[in-house]
């Protein structure tokens, strides 16, 4: 690995850990807690490989925002080229910004043909929400809030990141109404009817509309990333947006995470629901790491916001973030990266499956393609989540050169979101990894 990729000869040599760690303390504000005991210090990565300032090599299980991998070299000229062309923001500019505007609403479904570009996932979902708020000429959203939307004020205000604890700093706002979610995590015994929850969700914005606040929007996402990787149940969107158009408002599709072809298709999420948003957010895998997100939506929408809204990025879709989508789309394309995240997936879910018929410490493996999720439980019977174990698992997998990250209400599950690129000898060399690890 420390050979392979462009620019092999730049590996920085090996500095002192302690050192390390201290200068990146004193100097970024980190909220989210590491989860690693030790955690490692990434020098390069190329294609699902990671390398660290010591040189020792990792299988990267969970960078979900690389789908082509690390170092690819598609995007890096993509980008070099488009930066020494022009940079500018891309009011004046006819390249590949219209281009990569044209190629995205293409993938949508028909009448989804108008592009915001943005910088990141927040900021889809973000937008997405403003657009819905400006549109309907609306103040209310539901949503179902056992979900990660992003950071800023309203992708977090739909998210489960703010507490509902009235005491709390920063409280949820009063335009969130949050319904539960047909989540098996979420205190959902598994096997609880999923029927339920649709027609819950339902008489929810029923509810407001009857009190006269309709919401402008049901804003979800269309399989449960940071649960695990947990697909909604049949029927639940087509339920849920069918109650939100009655009265008015629009349909939100959150495909930051799960879009893009790590299930196997660009929106399998909404798609096997057989359902067609009105607003779909887009990022992460996008730019393969580039600084880009998207909102698709209709010509009207997009006109009914124009006229209410505002909004202007300084450096969303730039020439070279739209060049670096451009260039994730050709991959896609010529590298057969969907097909390869279903081949793959599938063939690593059977063998984990497999793992969990020989380790009972393993209660189940969720999700399809390459979003899967191993859930750790210290009782098959009761399902009691084995949250210490699952970190011990963690540390010790890094120590033989596999990244995870734990998640779930407990964090007890082992998310598994690899880049798309990955061989089956990478997924192998988890699964034999994961095995003796259990048999330890
Ligand atoms: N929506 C979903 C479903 C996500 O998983 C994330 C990121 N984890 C976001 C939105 C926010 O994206 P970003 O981190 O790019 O702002």
């Amino acid at each position: 690995l420390a050979a392979a990729g462009p620019d092999a000869a730049s590996a920085r040599d090996a500095s002192d850990a302690a050192e390390l760690l201290e200068r990146r303390e004193a100097s970024l504000a980190e909220v989210q807690e590491h989860y690693y005991a030790a955690p490692p210090r990434i020098e390069r990565g190329w294609r699902e490989h990671l390398l660290d300032v010591d040189g020792r090599a990792y299988v990267d299980m969970v960078n979900n925002v690389t789908p082509l991998g690390h170092g690819h070299v598609g995007v890096a000229s993509a980008v070099n080229a488009q930066l020494r062309r022009l940079n500018t923001n891309s009011r004046f500019h006819y390249g590949a910004v219209v281009e990569y505007a044209e190629r995205l609403a293409a993938l949508a479904p028909d009448g989804l043909d108008t592009v915001f570009l943005v910088n990141s996932g927040s900021e889809a979902t973000d937008l997405a929400i403003r657009i819905a708020l400006a549109a309907t000429g609306r103040r209310d959203v539901v949503a179902i809030l056992e979900a990660y939307h992003g950071w800023t004020y309203a992708s977090d205000a739909v998210s489960t990141s703010i507490a509902d604890n009235p005491d709390a700093l920063t409280t949820r706002p009063d335009w969130v109404h949050g319904v539960d979610a047909p989540n098996p995590f979420r205190g959902v015994h598994r096997g609880a009817d999923a029927a339920r929850y649709a027609p819950e969700a339902a008489a929810r914005i029923m509810a407001l509309a009857a009190q006269g606040r309709p919401p402008a929007a049901f804003i979800a996402e269309t399989f449960f990333g940071n649960a695990g990787g947990i697909p909604l149940p049949d029927g639940y969107l087509a339920g849920v947006y069918t109650a939100v158009r009655a009265t008015g408002g629009l349909a939100i599709a959150d495909e930051v995470q799960a879009g893009f072809g790590r299930l196997g298709h660009w929106f399998w999420g909404f798609e096997q629901q057989h359902v067609v948003p009105d607003i779909i957010a887009v990022a992460k895998a996008a730019g393969n790491g580039y600084p880009l997100g998207a909102v698709i939506t209709t010509r009207e929408i997009a006109a009914a916001f124009r006229s209410q809204g505002y909004f202007f990025s300084s450096t969303g879709g730039s020439p070279a973030s739209s060049a670096a989508g451009l260039a994730v789309l050709d991959a896609f394309r010529d590298e057969r990266l969907q097909e390869n995240a279903l081949r793959v997936g599938t063939r690593l879910k059977s063998r984990l499956e497999e793992l969990a018929t020989r380790h009972p410490l393993i209660g189940a493996v969720h999700g399809l393609g390459l979003y899967l999720g191993v859930e750790f439980v210290r009782d098959r019977g009761n399902l009691e989540p084995a949250t210490a174990e699952t970190a011990a698992i963690c540390d010790r997998l890094l120590e033989l050169g596999v990244i995870m990250q734990p998640t779930g209400d407990h964090l007890n599950v082992l998310k598994t979101k690899p880049p798309l690129c990955l061989d089956d000898e990478s997924a192998d060399f988890f699964v034999a990894m994961l095995d003796r690890v259990l048999t330890e």
